[in-house]
């Protein structure tokens, strides 16, 4: 059988992904577990910029025509990038 020891109390577990004393986690998939969720809610917590600010301020906005001329924009901005990515495809093919 094999024994843990928690790094936080010393207690030994045996199969439990948290310690039975401290509710810690001990095994290394239930660390992992925890780190990626820890990793999300950081993620999410980020302060968001000023255009992504904008951005979502016209997509909620309470006039329909502000939340079009949002979408339109958007649009615009994704097509741009696509064709942005397509001549940098063009110009890697043409060097290579
Ligand atoms: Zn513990």
């Amino acid at each position: 059988m094999i024994e843990r020891k928690c790094l936080h109390c010393g207690i030994w577990n045996t199969i439990e992904d948290c310690c039975k004393s401290c509710g810690q986690p001990i095994s290394q998939r239930e660390i992992d577990r925890v780190e990626a969720l820890e990793k999300r809610a950081i993620e999410l917590e980020k302060p968001k910029d000023a255009y992504q600010l904008f951005a979502e301020k016209l997509k909620n906005h309470r006039y329909l025509f502000v939340r079009i001329i949002y979408k339109i924009g958007y649009s615009i901005t994704l097509v741009f990038g696509v064709i942005g990515a397509f001549f940098a495809w063009m110009i890697a093919l043409a060097n290579g």
